[in-house]
């Protein structure tokens, strides 16, 4: 099964994808994730990715798309994989059609998790991210059970950068203009699914199960 996750930033597609990731044994691929391991470690992609990111805005495509397109092709995707964050721009949801149609597969979902723009600054302010393992919390709505502490490494959690308020607003702006008109794209080739995001990320998960037990 082939997924991609669309939504606002902070509107809950890593906290799916996670979950999805566990239910079906398959990969959850965030390049949010690829580009912050890549900055922590100061390779050449880091230091690529990391000006775009620090103001809010997208990393290039083709920089983007080779990245995705190599990690495609690796053993652990072979029976499908969730991707996060990926595409963002209809010239990389192209890129991945086209990559994929070489292999004579196509994407099966794209989750549109829908939030207004009102909550995801609320939401954003409140997340908090483990710099060593790249797992997500939030202080009010999925707390860690010690305080400011990864449940699953124990490494001090961390307020990205990139959360705090100003650019939150320059990435909804970016969000509004790039990466909206893909559900528009998804729902002409007849894979969208949207899920209201503002419910309870239990019942969010639920229905997104619902709707991919359904088809299998
Ligand atoms: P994205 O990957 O779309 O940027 P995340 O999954 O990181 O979003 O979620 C953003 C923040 O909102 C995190 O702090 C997360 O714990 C929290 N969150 C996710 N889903 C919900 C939900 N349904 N209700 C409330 N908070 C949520
Ligand atoms: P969020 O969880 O809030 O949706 P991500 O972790 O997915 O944020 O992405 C963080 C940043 O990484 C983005 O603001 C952007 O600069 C960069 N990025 C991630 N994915 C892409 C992509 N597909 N294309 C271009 N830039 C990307
Ligand atoms: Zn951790």
């Amino acid at each position: 099964m082939k997924i991609i996750m669309l939504g606002a930033p902070g509107a809950g597609k890593g906290t799916q994808a996670k979950l999805i990731s566990e239910e079906y044994g398959i990969p959850q691929i965030s390049t949010g994730d690829i580009f912050r391991a890549n900055i922590k470690n100061n390779t050449e992609l880091g230091k690529k990715a990391k000006s775009y990111m620090d103001q809010g805005l997208l990393v290039p495509d083709q920089v983007t798309c080779d990245l995705v397109v190599d990690r495609l092709a690796q053993d652990d995707c072979k029976n499908g994989y969730i991707l996060d964050g990926f595409p963002r721009t209809i010239p990389q949801a192209e890129a991945l059609t086209e990559a994929l149609k070489k292999s004579g597969t196509a994407i099966d979902y794209a989750i549109d998790v829908e939030v207004p723009d009102q909550v995801i600054v609320d939401r954003m302010s409140g997340r908090r991210a483990c710099p060593d393992c790249g797992a997500t919390y939030h202080v009010k709505f999925n707390p860690p059970s010690r305080e400011e502490i990864c449940d699953a490494c124990g490494a001090r959690l961390v307020l990205r950068e990139d959360d705090k308020p100003e650019t939150v607003q320059k990435r909804l702006e970016v969000y509004h203009n790039q990466t909206q008109p893909l559900i528009d794209y998804y729902q002409k080739a007849g894979c969208l699914f949207s899920v209201d995001g503002t419910e309870h990320m239990d019942m969010v998960f639920m229905k997104i199960c619902q709707k991919l037990g359904m088809d299998r």
